[in-house]
């Protein structure tokens, strides 16, 4: 990969491999750190019921997305700013740390003063203004791939950020376009040892994305976590066949409990802290 040849994304002897501390959440090495919630934030019982069943069950960052990118836009295009005020009470209730997805330079102000970890999604891997401006604010972020970006074109994103600065970035596996058609995009499960040999960043996967089944999340988690995985980005609802979006690939909270148990069981042979 000869873009890559320096660059601040790349490995080296004196570069390793990069923690990212998000207040008492840790991405890379060594950790396994895993961010529940809905696919989107729908009103307070929905979240507020969502974020401390997750905390029961061991997640430390909260999924709390207020802006949703939708194929459609006659779907749910997400609650918008009036979500700040559930963001707030779900810090008062509970101790999870708060990610969501921005999708707009606009929005930086609002969501940097409110959440702990901000997220690029995939349709934004290569909207290099917002790159740019999220590297310049320093916060730590997620950036995931794009559904058909090769994995140079994936890390080479991830110098954008890097580039202006920001060097708390946690890279995200989440499903790639093939041929296949029967899961919704196909897990790229060696993307994770790959850019771990390629990348100092650390690489979470979203189990959820990539295989838009609810009965398969479980499987791709533990095979993230066994492919070296920093960590998962999972959604989970308390009624996954009413939400608003993504229902059908949303574990419900005790599914959620049931895979927590199971990496936890994992994660400690494979000597990662969860
Ligand atoms: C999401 O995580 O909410 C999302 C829309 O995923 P992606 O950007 O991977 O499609
Ligand atoms: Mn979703």
């Amino acid at each position: 990969m000869k873009r890559l040849d320096n660059t601040r994304v790349k490995k080296t002897d004196a570069r390793k491999h990069t923690l990212v501390h998000v207040k008492n959440a840790v991405f890379g090495e060594g950790h396994f750190t895993v961010i529940a919630g809905p696919c989107a934030v729908e009103n307070l019982e929905q979240a507020l019921a969502a974020a401390k069943a997750v905390e029961k069950a061991g997640a430390k960052v909260f999924r709390a997305s207020l802006f949703k990118p939708r194929t459609s836009p006659y779907t749910f295009q997400g609650i918008g700013p009036e979500g700040i005020e559930i963001l707030k009470l779900i810090k008062q209730e509970t101790r999870l740390l708060i990610e969501t997805e921005i999708l707009s330079p606009s929005h930086l102000r609002l969501l940097a003063e409110h959440v702990d970890l901000l997220r690029i999604g995939s349709r934004n891997m290569d909207n290099f203004d917002l790159l740019k401006e999220v590297g310049k604010a320093g916060k730590p972020v997620i950036l995931k791939r794009n559904m058909s970006a090769t994995l140079e074109e994936f890390l080479l994103a991830a110098e954008y950020l890097l580039l202006e600065g920001n060097e708390q970035a946690i890279l995200c596996e989440r499903g790639i376009r093939t041929f296949e058609t029967y899961t919704r995009n196909t897990l790229d499960i060696l993307a994770v040892p790959a850019v771990k040999e390629l990348s100092h960043l650390p690489i979470i996967v979203d189990p959820s994305h990539s295989t838009g089944m609810s009965k398969f999340v479980a499987s791709a988690s533990k095979a993230a976590l066994a492919a070296g995985a920093d960590g998962l980005i999972i959604e989970v609802h308390p009624h996954p066949e009413k939400a608003l979006s993504d229902g059908h690939q949303s574990l419900n909270l005790h599914e959620f409990q049931t895979l927590m148990d199971e990496l936890r069981e994992l994660a400690r042979v494979l000597k990662k802290k969860m």
